[in-house]
């Protein structure tokens, strides 16, 4: 489906609950319910523990930054009026080892650090050309 690139598919089933909290403001994150770890990517078996089933629950959307890339090239022309835009690893504050791939957002790119504190932030992805937007989880640095 190029002609919808890049929106996420917020009906797959997989992922769909994690869409479905952002557009609610909540960062919904699957728990297996055999070991109690959190599961991501949300695809079986849990990496923990081998069991298949497991419970989407809401996550306090704390984390810090464990890593990130500063995009300043757009490699396809969607991205270009985002330039220059930061792309980053979060690692949430229930369990360290859970890390999300995602935009960090209101921080200028010299004051990124590693185990910076963020926190979760719900903002619509909306590309020139592209028809619709989706309300996506981003992180900004917790303030105060
Ligand atoms: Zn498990």
């Amino acid at each position: 489906m190029q002609a919808e690139f890049p929106l996420p598919d917020v009906h797959w089933e997989p992922a769909r609950e994690l869409w479905k909290g952002a557009a609610r403001g909540e960062l919904h994150m699957p728990r297996c319910d055999s070991c109690g770890r959190y599961v991501w990517y949300p695809l079986p078996p849990c990496r923990h523990c081998g069991a298949a089933q497991w419970t989407w629950t809401t996550a306090s959307g704390r984390g810090r930054l464990f890593s990130w890339s500063i995009v300043r090239h757009a490699w396809i022309p969607q991205f270009a009026d985002r330039l220059p835009f930061v792309t980053g690893l979060v690692a949430l504050e229930e369990d360290p080892a859970v890390r999300l791939v995602t935009y960090v957002v209101d921080c200028a790119p010299p004051d990124l650090h590693c185990d910076m504190p963020v926190r979760a932030v719900f903002r619509p992805l909306r590309y020139p050309g592209v028809r619709g937007e989706v309300t996506a989880p981003m992180f900004a640095p917790q303030r105060g």
